[in-house]
């Protein structure tokens, strides 16, 4: 399961390590938390119409990867909060879902860089997504209202925590990282006209890959709950 903030975001990220899991047979779940309806300045864009272009968008790029369900939770994007109303929805769609793996944002990171400032949208999912996997998902009598939907608890058993600054586990995406650039070109409200973006790809997953014997990967920090 891959919680998001944001349609695009799990392309931008980690969709070379979704393509090769869902081509070795694994079901992949997508939550996205927001609607992406602020992600355009253009004044004759309506975030409503925006919402409804990169729902499409997301399904389109899920389809590319092999991603098996894309669940929208439909918060307002841009205003995203770590709030208990965000931890009740992930904490149900893993209940419902069942996942192994569960990949998210880190959520403490601020600054990437000396010129990028992290969207609190992505440390708020982040967040919530590591407070749902625990306690929550697995400790029956917290949301008591899970319960009454008939959605016993579940036991995370490794978290994928993408973005952060010291990973410890790399995963070798050779030959996903062109089906990577083709989800992320479904994006066409966010991408289109942006004309190095396959080379940027690359480069950041070559970087990612240099010491690890892997031509290009995605990195992680692997947590293995016991
Ligand atoms: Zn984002």
């Amino acid at each position: 399961m891959v919680i998001t903030a944001h349609p695009d975001d799990a392309e931008f990220t980690v969709a070379g390590t979704v393509a090769r899991w869902a081509r070795e047979g694994q079901e992949v779940i997508y939550v996205i938390c927001t609607d992406g309806s602020r992600g355009s300045n253009d004044p004759k864009i309506e975030p409503a119409a925006l919402a409804v272009i990169r729902k499409a968008e997301q399904d389109a790029a899920a389809r590319v990867l092999g991603v098996k369900e894309v669940v929208y939770l439909g918060y307002e994007d841009g205003t995203l909060e770590p709030a208990l109303a965000l931890r009740r929805d992930l904490t149900r769609a893993i209940r419902r879902y069942r996942p192994d793996v569960v990949v998210c944002s880190d959520p403490t990171m601020r600054f990437y860089g000396d010129g990028y400032l992290n969207h609190p949208d992505h440390r708020a999912a982040g967040d919530a997504a590591l407070d749902a996997v625990f306690p929550s998902a697995g400790t029956r009598h917290i949301f008591p209202e899970l319960l009454a939907e008939g959605l016993e608890p579940h036991d995370v058993k490794e978290v994928y925590v993408h973005g952060h600054p010291t990973p410890n586990h790399w995963i070798d995406i050779s030959d996903t990282i062109e089906c990577k650039i083709a989800a992320l070109e479904q994006h066409k409200s966010q991408v289109g006209g942006w004309d190095d973006l396959a080379e940027g790809i690359r480069a950041w997953a070559q970087e990612a890959g240099a010491g690890q014997g892997m031509a290009y990967a995605e990195s992680y920090k692997r947590i293995v709950l016991g």
